[in-house]
C-alpha cells in the first residue's frame, strides 16, 4: 500500500478497527474512508454499493463485526450470523465490484473445530463440528472467508482473510452481559476493589484455556500482511501461548490491586475446552506478536480506568 492510497477501514471505531487506525497513521498512512454507523448501516446493500461508487477506496480492511462473548453469542444467535453475513457480503461484493486492490477479511479463532488439535492449524477449518456458542458467529466468519477465496478464484481478485485469536485492549466492550472474558474480569475486579467486595465472580469453572493477543499487535499483523502476503489461504494470527481463565483472573486482580477472593459461577458455560492457534505461518513470514500479556493487560486496565 502507498501512503497515499485511499484505506477502507469498516469499523474503524471498535476495538480492532481503532487500533488498525492507530497502527496505519503512525506509519504515515493518511488517506482513510470512514463511515460511523450513525452514518452507514453496513447491513443495507444499496448504501454500501453506492458509498464504495463514490469514494473508490484502493483498499480494505474489514473489521466491522456484529461481535461478543460467550453469554451474547448464545442469547442473540440470529443478529450474530445475520448482520454478519449482510455486512461482509455487502462488502466484499463492492470491493470486487469497485476495482479495490486488496481487501482483508477479519475471522476469528471460533471458526476451527470444537475439538481440533491444539495449536490448531489453517488448514483444519471444516474439519469438526463448532462450538455450539458461537456457532452462527463462526459460520458467518466461514462463510466470509469463503466468499473472498471464491471471489479470488472467479474474478482474480485478491481478497485475504485473517484468523485473530481472543483480542483485548483500549476500546474494548466493557459490558458484562456482552463482553467477552478479558473485559469482563477488568471490571468485575475494579468494581470489586472500588466496593471493598469480599470477592469477584468469574464464569465456568475456570479451566478453559484461551490465548490473548493485545489489539495493537493484531493491527500490526494487518497492516504487515497488506504489505507482505497475497495469498487466498486463511492466516493465524496470535500469540502462540495460551493461559487458564483462573490464570488471567489471578493476573488481573493482582493488577487491579483486588484482596477478596476469586469465586466460579458454575451455571455459566465454559464454552470451547481450549483455543490455541498454531502461529508458525506468520512468524515464518517475519511477523511476531510482541507484547506480553501482562503488559497488555495493565495497558488494558489503564484505559478502562481513564475511561470507563
Ligand atoms: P469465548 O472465547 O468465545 O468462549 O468467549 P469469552 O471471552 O466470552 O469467554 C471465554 C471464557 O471465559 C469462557 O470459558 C467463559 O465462561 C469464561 N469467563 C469467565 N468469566 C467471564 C466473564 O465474566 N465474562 C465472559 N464473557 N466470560 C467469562
Amino acid at each position: 500500500m502507498n501512503k497515499t492510497d485511499k484505506i477502507y477501514v469498516a469499523g474503524h471505531t471498535g476495538l480492532v478497527g481503532s487500533a488498525i487506525m492507530r497502527s496505519l497513521r503512525a506509519q504515515g498512512y493518511s488517506n482513510f474512508m470512514l463511515h460511523t454507523i450513525e452514518e452507514l448501516d453496513l447491513t443495507r446493500q444499496a448504501a454500501v454499493e453506492e458509498m464504495f461508487k463514490q469514494e473508490r477506496p484502493d483498499y480494505v480492511i474489514l473489521a466491522a463485526a456484529k461481535v461478543g462473548g460467550i453469554h451474547a453469542n448464545d442469547t442473540y444467535p440470529a443478529d450474530f450470523i445475520y448482520i454478519n453475513l449482510q455486512l461482509e457480503s455487502n462488502i466484499i461484493h463492492s470491493a470486487y465490484r469497485n476495482g479495490v486492490k486488496k481487501l482483508c477479511f477479519l475471522g476469528s479463532s471460533c471458526i476451527y473445530p470444537k475439538f481440533a488439535p491444539q495449536p490448531m492449524k489453517e488448514d483444519y477449518l471444516l474439519e469438526g463440528k463448532l462450538e455450539p456458542t458461537n456457532e452462527p458467529y463462526a459460520i458467518a466468519k466461514i462463510a466470509g472467508i469463503k466468499m473472498c477465496q471464491a471471489f479470488n478464484r472467479q474474478y482474480g481478485t485478491k481478497f485475504i482473510s485473517v484468523m485473530p485469536t481472543n483480542l483485548y485492549g483500549p476500546h474494548d466492550n466493557f459490558d458484562l452481559q456482552s463482553s467477552h472474558v478479558m473485559p469482563a474480569l477488568i471490571r468485575k475486579f475494579v468494581d470489586a476493589r472500588t466496593a471493598a467486595a469480599a470477592s469477584a465472580t468469574v464464569w465456568g469453572s475456570g479451566s478453559p484455556k484461551r490465548e490473548f493477543l493485545f489489539v495493537d499487535d493484531l493491527a500490526d499483523a494487518i497492516v504487515f500482511l497488506m504489505n507482505h502476503y497475497d495469498d487466498g489461504e486463511i492466516i493465524n494470527i496470535g500469540t502462540g501461548q495460551d493461559v487458564t481463565i483462573l490464570e488471567l483472573a489471578a493476573m488481573i486482580k493482582e493488577e487491579v490491586g483486588f484482596i477478596g477472593t476469586i469465586e466460579f459461577d458454575s451455571s455459566k458455560p465454559d464454552g470451547t475446552p481450549r483455543k490455541l492457534l498454531d502461529v508458525s505461518k506468520i512468524n515464518a513470514l517475519g511477523w511476531s506478536a510482541k507484547t506480553p500479556l501482562r503488559e497488555g493487560v495493565q495497558k488494558t486496565i489503564q484505559w478502562y480506568l481513564e475511561n470507563k
